[in-house]
């Protein structure tokens, strides 16, 4: 048995005040009210790692609906409850007037018959709630209410994980119960650069045979695909899950290959540059990557890989010609003239952003890499200095006319052959003149 640990001291030492006042708060109303009260799962592990993560997750042990009420009324917030599953959203208003949002579970509770005729009796219990979780890492609390502020409840080796940096599920039938896990643990075993223990391996392998992955609904499997996309070193991720079969097991076109392999890891590199370099707009890095692991496919076989995924129909149009698109417009792209920026900013203008970065992670010319880099830099976000309402000033009467003048004006500042206003304004008029 390991020793009781508190963790006051680093709560105090990493969270901001506003935040550990809220625990505070929470644990206070929790005495009160006299039902036990936790933070528990990645908020947790994330402050033993020493990793940012404001999350915050309370279990209640007792009803947890009332006891968001009440925490929402000390907050000046509001509650949005989800009665079926006993779980509540508080929504608030933090000291610096920014919406901040706390959920609220009840530990879920088990009822034993009685023998005889004894009434059903009830027990709450944190260690269930923390049992049916995904991983011994992501099974830690730590106790807010009843003179305990700060207790570590570590029921199965957390700590130890931790510290040899370990994946490990709670009991043998977890990826049975839910087979999502299997994404998950290797998303965590790349963000945190542990590794899947063996018996936990020897899990996945298994239930990777059982073909459990096909029980899946596409939303559940798509949702964790996502999930895995938004890391920052999916590549790694999708490595593994080749290693496993559990890209062939989502379906057979995911397999990898050398080639499709160059081209994610082309891929994540863009996404990164591009995140480095923009934060608006930013794109679906899903998409892009989806891209990529069909680029080897037949249009039937994409086709049936969407389907598994459990594609809206507008998600699998938009997809289907994203990758028409992608295919044609990066053929033209080589044949931009180099002062011809107007030429370019057509062909990339209307083209969703994930095919913008995808044509960039696939193409193999630094010409081609140097126009879509300026178009993201310069040209999309380049808009003319003038507008309908001062074509009019100078005479014109308005109609469809203005919009093509508009456009072909900001065409010529693309090309740098008009700059200022005035220049601008003398293109657009000898245009209209002309066509009187
Ligand atoms: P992050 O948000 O940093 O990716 P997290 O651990 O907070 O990590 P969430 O997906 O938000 O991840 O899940 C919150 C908690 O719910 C987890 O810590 C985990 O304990 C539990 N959980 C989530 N998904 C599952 C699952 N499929 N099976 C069991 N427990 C899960």
């Amino acid at each position: 048995k390991t020793k009781e640990r508190n963790v006051l001291p680093l709560l105090k030492e990493r969270l901001p005040k506003h935040h550990f006042e809220l625990l505070t708060m929470a644990g206070e109303l929790g005495n009160k009210l006299n039902v036990a009260v936790y933070v528990v799962g990645g908020f947790v592990r994330d402050l033993l790692l020493g990793r940012k993560n404001l999350d915050l997750d309370l279990v209640v042990e007792g009803d947890g609906i009332a006891f968001a009420k009440k925490l929402a009324h000390r907050l000046g917030g509001r509650v949005r409850q989800h009665t079926k599953f006993k779980t509540a959203i508080i929504i608030y208003t933090n000291a610096a007037g920014e919406e901040e949002r706390l959920d609220v579970a009840t530990a879920r509770l088990e009822y034993y018959e009685q023998p005889a005729s004894l009434p059903t009796v009830e027990l709450s219990s944190i260690k269930m709630d923390l049992y049916r979780r995904d991983f011994t890492i992501n099974a830690l609390a730590i106790q807010l209410s009843h003179d305990k502020f700060g207790k570590l409840i570590d029921f199965f080796g957390a700590q130890k994980d931790i510290r040899d940096k370990l994946i490990r599920v709670l009991h043998s039938l977890s990826f049975v119960e839910d087979p999502t896990r299997i994404l998950r643990a290797i998303r965590f075993e790349t963000r945190f650069e542990f590794t899947i223990g063996p018996q936990t391996t020897k899990l996945i392998k298994n239930a990777l045979q059982l073909k459990l992955v096909t029980k899946l609904s596409g939303s559940r499997v798509l949702h964790e695909l996502q999930a895995i996309f938004n890391e920052v070193s999916p590549y790694q991720s999708l490595a593994r899950m080749q290693e496993f079969g559990a890209l062939e097991a989502i379906h057979p076109a995911l397999t990898l290959s050398p080639t499709k392999s160059k081209i994610l890891k082309e891929v994540e590199k863009v996404v990164e540059w591009y995140r480095m370099l923009y934060t608006q707009p930013s794109p679906e890095p899903w998409v892009i990557y989806l891209l990529g692991l069909t680029s080897a496919s037949k249009a039937e076989e994409v086709e049936e890989v969407l389907e598994r995924l459990h594609f809206t129909p507008k998600q699998y149009n938009d997809f289907m010609s994203l990758r028409e698109t992608v295919k044609t417009v990066a053929n033209t792209l080589g044949k931009v003239r180099p002062d011809a920026y107007s030429h370019l900013y057509n062909l990339l203008v209307s083209i969703p952003l994930e095919g913008v970065l995808y044509m960039m992670a696939r193409t193999k010319s630094e010409t081609i890499k140097k126009n879509i880099s300026h178009f993201l830099a310069y040209l999309r976000t380049t808009t003319l200095d003038i507008t309908g309402a001062d074509l009019q000033l100078l005479g014109f009467a308005p109609g469809p006319i203005f919009g093509e003048v508009l456009r072909k004006t900001l065409w010529a500042k693309l090309d740098e052959k008009v700059k200022t206003r005035q220049e601008q304004l003398d293109f657009a008029y000898r245009m209209l003149k002309a066509r009187q």
